[in-house]
């Protein structure tokens, strides 16, 4: 019999108690098939990228832990500076991509847009949730469109840039695992410790571009530019 992770071995900080079932679906049926099953059955679901945002308590969670195994990249219209002088170019990355693969690829087929956000731990899936940023840069200038299993309606939706209602840190996805319509103030949000809107897949406009726009004062200094 193999014994599930703990919190503990699935988050950067290292601390977190037992877990009763650990589940790393591989297709995208079988995440959706993983969150149906903890939220049919009504146990805590925790849907888990890279760990790096979450402080776990000691306690077991008497629930299921789910985390996306899947990375793959899929650039959606490569040819388009070539053939219509388009720079915008769509890429599309799995929900369990690694933050910083989809950035090192980004670069490496000459798009701009999440280059300064190099670097931080994570996964596609989680970025969108915290709205990550850094030297300027934030995921929400360049998010297109984000595909979530919506685990009240029960349905895959498609929500675009405004649909996901982003701000500092923040998003629409990570309100709903803090509050909804009619809760009742101090008690639980029956999605909690996971938004109501399961992240499938991410896609992203990036500019084919041999320059970057500088817009951080620091790095401007490391790079001996002017921002902007
Ligand atoms: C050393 C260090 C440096 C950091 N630097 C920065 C920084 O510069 N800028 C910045 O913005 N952040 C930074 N962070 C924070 C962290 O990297 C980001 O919040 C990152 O997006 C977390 O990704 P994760 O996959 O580890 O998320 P996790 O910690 O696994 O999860 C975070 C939350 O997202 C939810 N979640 C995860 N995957 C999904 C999904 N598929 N669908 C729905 N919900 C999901 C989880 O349920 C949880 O509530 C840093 C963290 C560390 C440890």
């Amino acid at each position: 019999m193999t014994t599930s992770p703990s919190f503990a071995d699935l988050t950067t900080i290292g601390v977190g108690g037992r877990i009763a079932r650990f589940e790393q679906p591989t297709s995208r049926v079988g995440i959706i098939e993983a969150v149906e099953d903890a939220d049919g059955k009504g146990v805590p679901l925790c849907v888990i990228g890279g760990g790096s945002n979450m402080l776990v308590a000691d306690a077991d969670f008497d629930g299921i832990v789910v985390r996306d195994a899947r990375q793959e990249i899929v650039v959606l219209d490569e040819a388009a500076p070539v053939e219509g002088g388009d720079t915008t170019v769509h890429i599309s990355a799995d929900a369990g991509t690694n933050w910083d693969d989809l950035v090192a690829f980004s670069i490496q087929i000459g798009l701009e847009g999440i280059e300064g956000l190099s670097g931080i731990p994570g996964t596609v899936g989680a970025s969108v949730v915290q709205n990550i940023g850094a030297y300027g840069q934030e995921v929400a200038t360049s998010v297109f469109a984000v595909e979530v299993w919506d685990r009240e309606s029960k349905v895959v939706r498609t929500l675009s840039s405004e649909d996901m209602g982003f701000g500092y840190r923040t998003s629409a996805l990570k309100r709903s695992m803090y509050a909804s319509a009619g809760n009742v103030a101090g008690q639980r949000n029956p999605f909690f410790p996971t938004p109501r809107y399961v992240v499938l897949s991410v896609s992203f406009a990036l500019r084919h571009s041999d320059t970057g726009v500088v817009a951080f004062d620091q790095l401007a200094r490391a790079l001996r530019v002017d921002i902007g």
